[in-house]
């Protein structure tokens, strides 16, 4: 298990930091992003994405469709799970195999080993983010 430490002024600032995240992550790997609404964890996908080829301007956040799918290099799946009970009949096992995986609300289910998470948390006028691979 390993902990890295980063922090995040601003907005542009949390683009670049996803941005940076990019390179870290290939098919296959499951990221969890927790953090109370308006941490950030979609402005860090966001920044993700644009390292990808998306426009940040194009990334919604998936709170009503559940799931977005990016057939980015690596392709990307975005979950936002904050309005379900559980994660049973998303079908989100589908993509794990061939997507980078960055799932919103976590604690709605359950994640085999190994994931990588991600916490946001306010600190100063900025954010906090603490990545550690489990
Ligand atoms: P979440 O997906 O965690 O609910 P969002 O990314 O949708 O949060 O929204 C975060 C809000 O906070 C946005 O208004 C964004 O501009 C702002 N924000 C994002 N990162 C930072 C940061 N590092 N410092 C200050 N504000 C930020
Ligand atoms: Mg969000």
């Amino acid at each position: 298990m390993s902990q890295e430490s980063f922090y995040a002024a601003n907005e542009a600032e949390m683009l670049a930091l996803g941005a940076s995240f990019a390179a870290r992550f290939s098919a296959g790997d499951l990221v969890l992003l927790t953090g109370d609404l308006g941490a950030g964890k979609t402005t860090l996908v966001r920044g993700l994405l644009s390292a990808l080829g998306v426009d940040p301007d194009e990334v919604r956040s998936p709170t009503f469709s559940l799931i977005q799918q990016y057939e980015t290099n690596p392709p990307v799946l975005h979950a936002d799970l904050y309005r379900v009970a559980n994660t049973r009949g998303i079908g989100l096992e589908d993509y794990f195999d061939s997507h980078l995986c960055l799932v919103e609300w976590p604690d709605r289910g359950e994640w085999a080993p190994p994931v990588y998470r991600i916490q946001i948390t306010w600190e100063g006028e900025g954010r906090r983010v603490e990545l550690r691979t489990e």
